[in-house]
C-alpha cells in the first residue's frame, strides 16, 4: 500500500517536471515514462520571420510610471520596482491591421486596460548588471495588462493574492515581436491607448520610473530569467474601464498599433 502510493507521487512529480521544463508534454520524462496528453506551447510571432517565440513566463512590473503609482494610491519615490506573474497561456495574439475581438471576463463588472511595453527575453541569467541587461532583450512589443481592477481592489484590501484580478484568461493581449536587431531599444517615445477612438491613456516611455534594463537587473535577482521569459514593463496614468462594445487601440512609438474589440 505504502509502495504503491509512493510510486504514484513520483510518477506525479515526473510529469509535473516534464511539462515545468518542456511545455509541451511529448517527450520522455527521467523515468521513460512518457506524458499523458500533450500541453500547448503558447507562441508570439515574430516580424520578418518564420519563427515564433516561445513564452516561458510572463512578469509584469507593478507602478512604474509616477502619475500611475499615485492614481493608484502609493509613492512613486520611495517604492522599489515590484513584479507578478501572468500564465504564459494568458497571451492572446493580436495580429496588426485588424480588429481582434478580446472577449469580456467573467466576474467582474469594472475590466481595465493597461497599455504596456513588453520586452521579450532570449538569453537568461541571474543577478545581471543593469549595463549589460538589453544584450539579453530579443525583441519588442505593445501589450495589454488587462485586470479585472475590482477583484484586484477587494483582494488588495483584505491582503490576498491579486492572482485573480492580473493573472486570468486572456489576460495579455500582445502584438508581434519586434526583434531589438533591426528595432533597437526602447528608452523613450510615445505610448498610448484609445478606447472608440477617444485618447484615454497617454505618455512618454522615458518617464518609466525603472527603464528596461533597470527592470531586468531587478527581476534577475529574484528569479534565475530564461529564454522565452518576456517582461509587461508596467502602465502609465489614466487606466480605466472598458464595456462590450468598445474598441480598444494600444500604441508604442516605432511599433505597428493593436486593436481589439471588447466582446
Ligand atoms: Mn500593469
Amino acid at each position: 500500500m505504502a509502495e504503491i502510493s509512493r510510486r504514484g507521487v513520483l510518477q506525479a512529480a515526473g510529469l509535473m517536471t516534464l511539462g515545468a521544463v518542456s511545455g509541451c508534454a511529448t517527450s520522455r520524462g527521467e523515468d521513460g515514462d512518457k506524458a499523458l496528453f500533450s500541453v500547448a506551447q503558447p507562441s508570439i510571432p515574430i516580424v520578418g520571420s518564420n519563427e515564433r517565440f516561445p513564452v516561458r513566463r510572463i512578469y509584469c512590473i507593478g507602478r512604474n510610471y509616477a502619475a500611475h503609482a499615485r492614481e493608484m494610491g502609493s509613492d512613486p519615490t520611495r517604492e522599489p520596482p515590484f513584479f507578478f506573474q501572468k500564465p504564459s497561456d494568458a497571451i492572446q495574439y493580436i495580429a496588426p491591421g485588424k480588429t481582434v475581438d478580446h472577449p469580456y471576463p467573467t466576474l467582474t463588472k469594472n475590466y481595465h486596460y493597461e497599455i504596456e511595453l513588453v520586452a521579450a527575453i532570449s538569453k537568461g541569467g541571474k543577478d545581471i548588471p543593469v549595463e549589460t541587461a538589453l544584450q539579453h532583450v530579443f525583441g519588442y512589443a505593445v501589450g495589454l495588462d488587462m485586470t479585472r481592477r475590482d477583484l484586484q481592489a477587494a483582494m488588495k484590501k483584505e491582503q490576498k493574492p491579486w492572482e485573480i484580478g492580473k493573472g486570468f484568461d486572456m489576460s495579455a493581449p500582445i502584438g508581434p515581436l519586434h526583434p531589438a536587431a533591426s528595432i533597437g531599444s526602447f528608452t523613450q517615445g510615445k505610448i498610448w491607448l484609445k478606447v472608440n477612438g477617444q485618447v484615454k491613456q497617454s505618455s512618454d516611455l522615458n518617464k518609466m520610473i525603472w527603464s528596461v534594463a533597470e527592470q531586468i537587473s531587478n527581476l534577475s535577482k529574484a528569479f534565475e530569467l530564461q529564454p522565452g521569459d518576456i517582461i509587461y514593463s508596467g502602465t502609465p496614468e489614466n487606466v480605466g474601464p472598458v464595456v462590450r462594445g468598445d474598441v480598444m487601440e494600444g500604441y508604442i512609438e516605432r511599433l505597428p498599433s493593436i486593436s481589439l474589440k471588447v466582446v
